[in-house]
């Protein structure tokens, strides 16, 4: 079988790797359906994060069962199924706090570029599809299993709630996703924070009532214009730099939330500064499956559309191209097919 590896900086091969098998009885082999590049994925990529081994990238994923381990209950070969890049055996106290990518068996996901994938904890990590979907669902039902899953976190994290403000700061595929997760939960008024014509365009088909081109201060003192000097209700932040962070804890109302989903990279916070803000924050790796279920239902029964937010597609062994396409941002997320 061969699949991405990663090996250093802007060093991204396609090169043959064993063919995963089932190690643990809770364990299941998906033949992927489809597989995606993930805007954490640069980080690494660009040498930010450090890279120790060689290692199989791609942590988004969906396809069919083809075995499954000994102790497995619930999830059959033949299945369809969409799982998170957090595995959770969906028992323990987190994940019935509906903190699943803090569980207490997690394991962060890697290898999901490539044709097939084991999945560990597969009861509690996994959920099937009502039958086998049509290949034009599958990029939105790939889209559930990271980017779309993240983004709707940051808007429940943000406490985004029916008839009120949210402002998107970050135009990734992520954000774009918060944009329609927003709406989706009901807000009136979604501000996109974007100076990318192309982004900004998807960012109004998701549902953007509002563009603002500016960041930083300029782009804050944008927001504050349009809410009338109050600020934003709920800030969803998609990026993770001291900047984004910044701009979205200055662009929400005293009493307002911030869900923060960009992995912070270099980010400190003032405690004092913070104190005076009046700000909620709330964040972390989004507990992706918490909202499998219904987001997976908002796609099948075609309320949703999240696969919009692929703009190329290549052929699996293209990848290292996706990659480039999406580091120099030529494109907002790039599909892979197997
Ligand atoms: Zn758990």
């Amino acid at each position: 079988m061969k699949g991405a590896v990663l090996y250093g900086p802007r060093d991204i091969r396609f090169e043959e790797r064993d063919a995963p098998r089932i190690v643990e009885p809770t364990d299941a082999i998906l033949r992927l359906s489809a597989a995606c590049i993930c805007g954490s994925d640069l980080w690494p990529y660009r040498g930010i994060s450090p890279v120790a081994e060689p290692t199989p990238m791609g942590h988004e994923y969906c396809g069919i069962v083809e075995e499954v381990g000994k102790a497995v209950k619930s999830i059959r070969p033949g299945q369809f199924v969409i799982g998170s890049f957090a595995t959770s055996d969906n028992t323990c106290p987190h994940c019935r706090y509906g903190y699943q990518s803090s569980c207490v068996h997690r394991e962060f996901m890697s290898g999901a570029q490539a044709p097939v994938l084991r999945v560990p904890h597969v009861d509690g990590t996994l959920v099937a599809t009502p039958e086998l979907p049509p290949a034009e669902m599958i990029p939105s039902l790939l889209a559930v299993s990271d980017v779309l899953g993240t983004g709707w976190f940051a808007a429940v994290a943000a406490d985004v709630q029916p008839g009120k403000t949210a402002v998107v700061v970050g135009d990734g595929a992520v954000g774009l996703l918060g944009v329609l997760a927003a709406r989706q939960l009901g807000a009136q008024r979604v501000i996109a924070m974007s100076r990318h014509p192309a982004r900004q365009q998807l960012a109004r088909e998701f549902g953007a009532t509002d563009i603002v081109t500016e960041r930083g201060d300029a782009g804050v003192a944008r927001i504050k214009e349009l809410t009338k000097g109050v600020g934003a209700d709920s800030v969803l932040e998609c990026v993770g730099t001291q900047e984004s962070m910044m701009q979205a804890i200055h662009a929400t109302r005293p009493g307002g939330s911030v869900g923060y989903v960009g992995v912070p990279h270099g980010v400190e916070l003032n405690g004092e500064e913070l104190f005076y803000t009046h700000v909620r924050l709330h964040g972390g790796p989004a507990p992706v499956r918490r909202f499998l279920p219904d987001l997976i239902d908002l796609v099948w029964s075609g309320k949703m559309n999240p696969g919009k937010v692929f703009d190329l597609t290549l052929p699996l062994d293209q990848v290292a191209e996706g990659y480039r396409a999406m580091d120099e941002r030529r494109a907002i997320k790039v599909l892979l097919r197997p």
